[in-house]
């Protein structure tokens, strides 16, 4: 059996890494090969956002890298859809895998499917049912054209019934979450990062779209942040985008914010493990929070990992700075309940590559 796998950016490396351990692990023992094509479209490709993950997370090295980055989402996905097109008739895979909600999600869904190749979609159902968010345009249509949709959590699966999933024809497979799998394989192995000073710390990552485009709600995160710092160390690792909307808008650092280079994933799973609180507008940092068992302030209006927000784990704040403040106050007292197994046992790899070789 061969696979395609379509990646492009730092959370579909993460994810990848495991479905390429589970191929690996079936190879060692099976006479029944499976052969892994990687494709990286290059939507992330500094060192320190691309690379880094290849050698932590032992990704082969990509087959084919498209080297597509920088551009509107139109010309980014037209020029993916091309030149993954050519790839897949070169190879002729028996599956295109695609992760999460990206570009390179529903340019390598899209491109496969038109040449009657089967797609798997890993991570599939999620809905934050904001259609602003481009993520969202991506899941949505990524799903509905995909052959297996893995789904990490029993809303996804809930949100592709109403959906009408039982009329379309795809199988929809309860996997649990893939990020799971990686935070306990790396769990014993995390790094400290450099040059982070002792003592207790809030961690927090700021990068969507719908807040690094808006100069007031970047700046009210940033202040909610700042008055944070005065209390308690906030630790932040700069995601490129919003270094660059930061510099562009002019918003001034509290100095007090320990600002830190992106980190790789060893260093990442050491300040979950470590850290107090988490305040993020990530999709995959909010779950990691609730692996780590760390309470999760969530900057944005919604999100598609509602399970989290229902069990009281997560906080919806926004952009709203004495939100995002009086939640941090509030929770230095709470105690909240972790036991609650959203996201499977860890095991979604085997799963998914099994469903793969048995479909
Ligand atoms: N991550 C990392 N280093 C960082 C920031 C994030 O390794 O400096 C990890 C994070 O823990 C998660 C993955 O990158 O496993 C993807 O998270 P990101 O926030 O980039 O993407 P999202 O999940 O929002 O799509």
């Amino acid at each position: 059996m061969k696979i395609i796998t379509i990646i492009g950016a730092r959370p579909q490396f993460v994810k990848a890494a495991m479905v390429s351990k589970a191929i690996k692990e079936h190879n060692e023992t099976n006479q029944n090969k499976v052969s892994e094509i990687i494709i990286h479209t290059g939507q992330h490709f500094d060192a320190n956002m691309s690379d880094i993950f290849f050698n932590q997370m032992n990704i082969p090295k990509p087959d084919y890298d498209l080297g597509i980055n920088s551009l509107t989402h139109g010309a980014m996905t037209g020029q993916m859809l091309e030149k993954i097109e050519k790839v897949i008739l070169d190879e002729k895979p028996d599956w295109v895998l695609v992760y999460g909600d990206t570009n390179s999600t529903i340019a390598g869904a899209l491109a496969a499917k038109k040449l009657h190749v089967k797609v798997a979609h890993v991570e599939a159902g999620l809905r934050s049912f904001n259609n602003k968010m481009p993520e969202e345009i991506n899941r949505i249509l990524t799903d509905r054209i995909s052959d297996i949709l893995f789904c990490p959590t029993a809303t996804a699966v809930t949100n592709l019934e109403k959906e009408g999933s039982t009329n379309i024809g795809y199988k929809v497979v309860r996997t649990g979450d893939i990020m799971l799998d990686a935070a306990n394989v790396y769990r014993e192995k995390s790094v400290k990062p450099e040059g982070v000073s002792e003592g207790t710390f809030v961690l927090s990552t700021i990068h969507r779209a719908e807040n690094t485009d808006s100069k007031e709600k970047l700046t009210a995160i940033f202040s909610a942040l700042s008055q944070i710092a005065s209390k308690e160390k906030v630790i932040l690792p700069l995601h490129p985008r919003t270094k660059s909307y930061l510099e562009k808008y002019n918003i001034e650092l509290s100095p007090s914010i320990e600002i830190i280079a992106p980190v790789g994933y060893l260093e990442m799973i050491w300040l979950l493990a470590n850290c107090s609180m988490v305040i993020t507008d990530s999709g995959g940092v909010q779950k990691e929070a609730y692996f780590f068992k760390k309470p999760c302030i969530t900057a944005r209006e919604e999100t598609e990992w509602t399970e989290l927000v229902e069990t009281d784990v997560n906080f919806l704040a926004g952009s709203n700075e004495s939100l995002i403040v009086n939640t941090y106050n509030e929770l230095k007292t709470k105690e909240l309940d972790f036991d609650t197994k959203l996201y499977g046992d860890g095991e979604t790899r085997g799963l998914i590559l099994k469903e793969l070789i048995s479909y």
